[in-house]
């Protein structure tokens, strides 16, 4: 595995505010919410990117929504609505890159840009 942040977080080398896990993916709190709830829903397999999908993470990538389902239901915000951005490359914002998902929720969220 490789020595990303989030293979650390995985691993448990970094403790993580985590909220979901399974054996493919784990779910832990933003360190730095962007809104009242700021959930990040982390593949265990080092992806770089969405820009990196390989033959055969379909069936990955086909479980996260439900992933994020089950966890707003937990959270009670999957009434009220949420945002799920995926941040990929350097022209899309993407810092940690190591594939994952944020889950934004909590309050109307403005700065639509789609
Ligand atoms: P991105 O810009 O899409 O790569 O997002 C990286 C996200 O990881 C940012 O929202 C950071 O606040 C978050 N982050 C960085 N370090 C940690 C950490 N140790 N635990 C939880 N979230 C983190
Ligand atoms: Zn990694």
């Amino acid at each position: 595995m490789e020595e990303c942040l989030f293979c650390k977080i995985i691993k448990g080398d970094i403790p993580s505010n985590k909220v979901y896990e399974d054996d493919e993916f784990l779910a832990c709190h933003d360190i730095n919410p962007a809104a009242p709830i700021h959930i990040l829903v982390i593949p265990k397999k080092h992806i770089k990117s969405l820009a990196d999908l390989e033959k055969g993470d379909e069936q990955l990538m086909g479980k996260i929504y439900g992933i994020i389902n089950k966890i707003a239901e937990e959270h009670n915000f999957k009434q009220d609505g949420y945002r799920v951005i995926v941040n990929c490359g350097r022209n899309g914002g993407q810092e940690v890159m190591h594939l994952h998902f944020h889950v934004l929720a909590g309050k109307k969220l403005g700065e639509k840009i789609v």
